[in-house]
């Protein structure tokens, strides 16, 4: 089938305004699923023009095929398109959830690396306007290779493959600084390069600089940070499609590109803000000591334990109920027993609630998937700001499996790694029940003094047995 240039550019809009369609139902859990479905029907456009329009000898897609060699450009484009699409269905449908922060850090890689060989296959390209082509391909390599090695690096912090602990190299701002402007430099060093190999070799020295300092600037930002780094790498592989988009004259992942891009930056920001950091001290570095499980310095005193049918027993006299979730709720896959106990208490008049912290969890959003997964109603899932001015009013908190986010030191504790974070004010509540297997820290490594507060008892184990056994008492 042949494609006329208007009618692949009609379909572009199309597929564009469903990115733009899916963006906005995915910024609501209502909506989500239909947001979803719109990026799939969007994606579904796009990649069936561009082959088309690739196989009718039109110059979309940066595949300008002549239309005599359209047959053979689909020989190769088809059995690719399969192979990629059957492995990226195997491992989305094997991928446990606690696994999606890897797996999405390890797919930024993938665009990373995409934006690098589009860029260096463009290199080799004659343009009519050379001058604009140099500097979209020095962009485009740039992007695409930080992208690239700094999602290697979140991929294997958060699989725990490597420490979360920052790298504090000396200087590393300016190495930093200078990497950028050594970019700079060889940008405009490229542009007035006539030689092939002398330009080839500034390229390629130039990439070598880029994948160091996607490298180093991941590497340097501590465990604290994850979530910025996460939504910030996001952002640079919308920026770094952005650019292969532009090398290969492709509006469609122009626009796609820029959505992502600029939604992953507005995440980025949102995080900061949940966290109270600026943007420049998060590059910076440092915040975060280690992703250890062992237990902290602080000398806080004893804690307390309670056994599942004292936590039955402080939940039948309870009416104001609040569930906060965190990591281990994910880790124990314990969202389903969690549902169940919602449902029985709410049958019993019980004012059950969740609050849930903006970086609670490895995603963001990590807790309101597993809740909404499990079929917890979403009227009764709030965010942290509309949860933190009822503690004072609260039975008893549940703290399922979360630790940074519950805990005082960010506020009592000016000289804490985590202070100035805001965090969910648990132990305002009469009661509050930790669940969780030990004593050891959460993701930023540092002693939660909640564990020993005169209020707070702790319930160890696994926190889906633990509440299968509360279930069970009730
Ligand atoms: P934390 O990581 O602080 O703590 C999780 C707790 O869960 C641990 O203390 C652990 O204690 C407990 N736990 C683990 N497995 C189980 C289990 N099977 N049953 C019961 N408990 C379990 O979690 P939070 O959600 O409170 O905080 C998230 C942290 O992750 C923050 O520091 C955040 O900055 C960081 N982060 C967040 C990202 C995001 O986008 N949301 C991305 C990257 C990092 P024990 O071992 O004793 O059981």
């Amino acid at each position: 089938m042949s494609l006329s240039y208007s009618l692949v550019q009609g379909a572009y809009i199309v597929a564009g305004l469903l990115f733009i369609l899916a963006l906005s139902g995915l910024s609501k859990h209502e909506t989500a699923r239909q947001g979803n479905r719109f990026g799939v029907l969007g994606m579904s456009i796009a990649l069936v023009v561009t082959i088309l329009a690739a196989t009718s000898g039109l110059s979309v897609a940066g595949l300008e095929l002549s239309a005599g060699s359209g047959a053979k450009g689909l020989a190769f484009i088809i059995p690719a398109v399969a192979i990629g699409g059957a492995i990226g269905i195997w491992r989305a449908r094997s991928v446990e959830m606690t696994g999606m922060p890897e797996l999405i850090a390890i797919l930024h890689s993938f665009v990373g690396l995409a934006a690098v060989l589009v860029g260096w296959n463009s290199s080799y390209e004659s343009s009519p306007y050379p001058k604009v082509h140099d500097v979209e391909v020095f962009v485009g390599v740039f992007i695409g290779a930080v992208t690239f090695t700094g999602s290697i690096v979140a991929y294997l912090k958060l699989s725990a493959k490597i420490k979360s602990a920052p790298l504090m190299l000396p200087g590393r701002n300016l190495l930093n600084l200078g990497a950028i402007g050594a970019f700079v430099v060889m940008t405009i060093a490229y542009l007035t390069l006539d030689s092939t190999f002398a330009r080839q070799s500034l390229l390629g020295l130039m990439t070598l600089v880029a994948l160091l300092l996607g490298w180093h600037l991941v590497a340097s930002i501590g465990g604290g940070d994850m979530p910025v780094v996460v939504s910030m790498l996001n952002s640079y592989s919308g920026w770094a499609a952005a650019a292969a988009g532009f090398l290969l004259g492709n509006d469609l992942l122009i626009i796609t590109g820029a959505l992502v891009g600029s939604s992953g930056a507005y995440l980025s920001y949102i995080m900061c803000r949940a966290m109270n950091r600026s943007f420049i001290s998060v590059i910076a570095g440092g915040f975060g000591v280690e992703g250890g499980t062992s237990a902290g310095e602080g000398d806080y005193g004893e804690h307390r334990e309670i056994q599942p049918e004292g936590v039955a027993a402080l939940l039948t006299e309870a009416r104001d109920v609040v569930i906060t979730p965190g990591y281990g709720m994910a880790t124990a896959q314990a969202q389903y027993a969690v549902a169940d106990l919602t449902r029985k208490l709410r049958e019993r008049g019980v004012n059950v609630r969740f609050g849930i912290h903006p970086v609670a969890g490895r995603l963001p959003g990590h807790m309101n998937v597993l809740l909404a997964e499990a079929k917890v109603p979403y009227d009764i899932v709030l965010e942290m700001d509309e949860i933190n001015d009822d503690f004072p009013e609260t039975d008893v908190v549940l703290v399922i499996g979360a630790n940074d986010t519950v805990n005082p030191a960010a506020i009592d504790e000016p000289g804490s790694p985590i202070a100035g974070m805001p965090v969910l004010h648990v132990w305002e509540a009469k009661d509050v029940i930790v669940f969780k297997r030990s004593m050891a820290t959460g993701y930023a490594g540092v002693q939660n003094p909640l564990f020993f507060k005169e209020n707070t008892s702790m319930l160890f184990g696994d926190a889906r047995a633990r509440v299968d056994d509360i279930l069970a008492a009730l």
